[in-house]
Order: structure tokens, then C-alpha cells, then sequence
């Protein structure tokens, strides 16, 4: 990281709450439009859901790629916000927001308190926990064997993968593996996926083993799984698959915390904001997945547009005599590139 978060007494101009591909994005622009910026973050590593929940997916919908795994988009993100040198403060939750004066905040940490003229909450889904079966017998193999994200897609190589859920991280997975595994076997209990059509469309003509409206029984082994007991849940007619790993893609649940109490307007854990990514407080913003308005979508590209155009609002609330267009001469551009 550029800079370790010290200087706490310091007022920044604009503070981001949240380091994934929506608040590195507006770091970025902060910096284009010479902003002293500082981003938190809860987790120990910037990246966002992008890094905690699918390091190893591949994204199909960023401009200009045709396909990028999430860490290395994670990686041209970051660097592309670090050619400003933003302090970058990780593992510190932000539990309350204090507006101390016209254009002057305070954020409060589970470590310490932070000064800012603006604010650009980025905070997505807020802190995630993976849903879990609920089948001790399952569990006792968490971390050996059972696992709820891919967090290193090459520790599967040559492994025979079980993989549980319907939803895009169970088949984005079930394909990231397939060329690397022996064999990659996908359950769902519904009879049919809520993935991707065309991601689905790819699992169909791919070598995965997929059962419909299946679902995990138990997993027996001694210090890891190595056989799981599967069922159809109309018939009840049960499978034993050999396994050597199993994912769980279940899904996560979310809790975005302390955020609903800061007097912002919600739309249930959403933010709302106008057109300006500006919520009801004047001065602080919202972009990404915890943003709504009518027409809302959640992906990476709207969230760093919805960041961009928050910045370049942040940077005419604090100057109004500040351009709100971002010019693109070299004089106000990118350090060092002409
Ligand atoms: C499995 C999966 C696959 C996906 N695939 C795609 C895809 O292919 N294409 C696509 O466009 N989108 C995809 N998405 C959606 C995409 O990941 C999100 O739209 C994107 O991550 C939103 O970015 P964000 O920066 O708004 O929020 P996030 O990525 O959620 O980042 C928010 C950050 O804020 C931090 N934070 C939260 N609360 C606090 C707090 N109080 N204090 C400090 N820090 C806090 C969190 O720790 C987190 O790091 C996928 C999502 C999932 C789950």
C-alpha cells in the first residue's frame, strides 16, 4: 500500500468508505481531479467482494476485456488508484458518520476517527458472511476440504470437486475448475440454475456432472471428505460421489451495520441518492451496490461510473467554482505521462 493510514487529525477532502472496484475507482478519479483522498476499509485487502467472495472467476462484462479474473481487475484497479497515493486505512470498520460542520465530517473507526470536507460511502453489501447447511457433519471438514469461496483456484488441481448451489458463484466456479480438476460434479436443488444464461449454456455443453434438484446428504471421511452422499429431494434415490474437496456456493448473507443509523434516507440496506450519487446529507455520497435510485443495477461498470460521477459532484460541493466536467490535458492527468 501506498501510504500506511496515519495522520488521522488531517482533514481530507473527500474520505471512501470501502476499497472494492466502486471506491477504488473514485479514488482513482479523486486523485485525477487533485483531491486528498483516503480510503477504509473493513477487510484486511482492498478489492471487495471481488477479492473476499470470487478471486478466481472470471468477469465477462468489464469494457474493454473479453474475459478478466476478478483478482487481476482487482490488481489494475488498485494500481490505478495508487498513482495518486491515497492513504489507504484496511482492517478498520467505520461505525459512525458525525457532520461537524457545512463541510466538515467525522468519521468514527473501531479504531480511531478520521476528518473529511466530503464523503463517498462505497460500502457494497456491507461485511459478508457465507451461508452456511447448517449440517455439522458437513462443517466439521471447513477449511479441509469444505470450502465456501475459491480463494486459490490451483489448490484444486487433480481434485475430484463437489460443488453445491444454483446461483453464478456455483457455476462461474464449476467452469473455472473444469480444466484443472479431474472431475467437477455440480448439485442444485432446484431444477434449474439462477446463473447466467449464458454461463449456464457453458455448463451444459462443458464436462461438469451436473444433477438437478439433488442435494447434499452428509460427507464422510476421517480428517478430510472423501465421500459425499447425495439425494434426489422428488424421489429421495441417494448417490455416493468419491470427493476430495467440496464447495459450498450457497450464498452469503450481509450486514451492512452501523450505516443505517447516520441519518441517511435508505431503501432498505440501499442508500438512496439523486442524480449527483449525492445522499440526503449534502456533502456525502453513495456509489456501487449500496446506492439505489429507480433503474439501479448492480455491476462493477455502473458502480464506477455511479463513482465517478460522486467524485467529480464531491469536488464542485467542495469548490463550487471548481469545474464539475473533469478536463483531460496532460496538465491535470495521470502523474508522470504526458
Ligand atoms: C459471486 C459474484 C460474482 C459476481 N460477478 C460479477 C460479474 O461478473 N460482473 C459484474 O459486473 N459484477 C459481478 N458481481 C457483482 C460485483 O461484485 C459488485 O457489483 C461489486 O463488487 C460492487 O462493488 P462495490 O465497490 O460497490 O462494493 P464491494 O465490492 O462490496 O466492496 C465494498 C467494500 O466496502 C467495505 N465495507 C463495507 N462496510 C464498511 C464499513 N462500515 N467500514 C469500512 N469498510 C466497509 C467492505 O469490506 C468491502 O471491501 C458479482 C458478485 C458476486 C457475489
Amino acid at each position: 500500500m501506498s501510504e500506511v493510514c496515519s495522520g488521522k487529525s488531517r482533514v481530507f477532502d473527500i474520505t471512501i468508505i470501502g476499497g472494492g472496484p466502486s471506491g477504488l475507482f473514485g479514488a482513482f478519479y479523486a486523485g485525477m481531479r487533485q483531491m486528498s483522498t483516503k480510503i477504509i476499509d473493513a477487510q484486511p485487502q482492498l478489492g471487495g467482494q471481488l477479492i473476499a467472495l470470487y478471486p478466481e472467476k472470471f468477469i465477462y462484462d468489464m469494457p474493454g476485456f473479453l474475459r478478466i479474473r476478478a483478482s487481476e481487475l482487482v490488481q489494475h484497479l488498485v494500481e490505478q488508484a495508487m498513482q495518486f497515493s491515497p492513504t489507504v486505512c484496511l482492517n478498520e470498520r467505520v461505525i459512525g458518520l458525525e457532520r461537524l460542520e457545512e463541510k466538515l465530517f467525522m468519521l468514527k473507526t473501531d479504531k480511531s476517527e478520521h476528518y473529511t470536507k466530503t464523503v463517498l460511502i462505497c460500502a457494497g453489501i456491507g461485511a459478508f458472511t457465507p451461508r452456511r447447511l447448517g449440517k455439522p457433519e458437513v462443517e466439521r471438514f471447513e477449511g479441509k476440504g469444505v470450502f465456501y469461496t475459491v480463494t486459490d483456484i490451483g489448490a484444486f488441481a487433480g481434485k475430484r470437486v463437489l460443488i453445491v448451489g444454483g446461483g453464478d458463484s456455483a457455476v462461474d466456479w464449476a467452469l473455472s475448475l473444469e480444466p484443472i480438476a479431474q472431475k467437477v460434479t455440480l448439485i442444485h436443488r432446484r431444477d434449474q440454475f439462477r446463473a447466467h444464461e449464458h454461463s449456464v449454456e457453458k455448463l451444459m455443453h462443458s464436462s461438469v456432472d451436473v444433477h438437478l434438484l439433488h442435494e447434499l446428504e452428509t460427507l464422510n471421511g476421517d480428517e478430510f471428505p472423501r465421500k459425499a452422499v447425495i439425494y434426489h429431494n422428488k424421489t429421495g434415490e441417494k448417490k455416493v460421489l468419491a470427493v476430495d474437496a467440496v464447495i459450498l456456493a450457497l450464498g452469503f448473507t450481509t450486514d451492512i451495520g452501523q450505516i443505517k443509523n447516520w441519518g441517511l434516507e435508505m431503501d432498505g440496506n440501499h442508500i438512496k441518492v439523486d442524480q449527483k450519487m449525492m445522499t440526503n446529507i449534502p456533502g456525502v455520497f453513495a456509489a456501487g451496490d449500496i446506492a439505489t435510485y429507480p433503474g439501479k443495477v448492480k455491476l462493477i461498470a455502473t458502480g464506477v461510473a455511479e463513482a465517478a460521477t460522486a467524485v467529480n459532484q464531491a469536488k464542485v460541493f467542495i469548490d463550487p467554482k471548481a469545474r464539475l466536467q473533469p478536463t483531460f490535458s496532460s496538465t491535470f492527468g495521470i502523474p508522470g505521462q504526458v
